[in-house]
C-alpha cells in the first residue's frame, strides 16, 4: 500500500478543520488552534489549501472564520458576490459565486 504523505496531510487538515467549525462556537480558542495547525501541517507539507478551507480563513488577520461566524452579505453588483467580514480584523473581503455569462 502506498502512503502519500501529502494525502495523509490533506486528510489530518480535513480532519482538524471539521473539527474546528464544530468547536467554534463553543470553544472558539480551540477551533482557531485547531485552525491554525491545519495551515501549518499544510505550509510543511506544501499541500494546498482545498478552497472551500481556504476561503474560510481572512485573508488579512489569518483567522479561522467559518461560515456562521463571519459576516456574510450579499452584493448588489450584477456579478454575483457575497462579501465576508472577519469578526477579527473587519477586513472586509469579497468572494464571487456566479460570474454573468
Ligand atoms: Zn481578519
Amino acid at each position: 500500500m502506498k502512503h502519500d504523505p501529502k494525502q495523509i496531510a490533506l486528510d489530518r487538515i480535513q480532519i482538524l478543520v471539521k473539527e474546528a467549525q464544530s468547536n467554534i462556537l463553543q470553544n472558539p480558542e480551540l477551533a482557531q488552534r485547531q485552525a491554525g495547525l491545519a495551515k501549518k501541517i499544510s505550509t510543511k507539507y506544501k499541500v494546498i489549501l482545498p478552497y472551500e478551507i481556504r476561503m474560510q480563513f481572512c485573508k488579512k488577520c489569518k483567522s479561522f472564520i467559518p461560515p456562521g461566524t463571519s459576516r456574510i452579505r450579499m452584493g448588489r453588483s450584477t456579478l454575483k458576490s457575497i462579501r465576508i467580514t472577519c469578526m477579527f480584523c473587519n477586513h472586509t473581503y469579497r468572494k464571487v459565486i456566479a460570474r454573468p455569462k
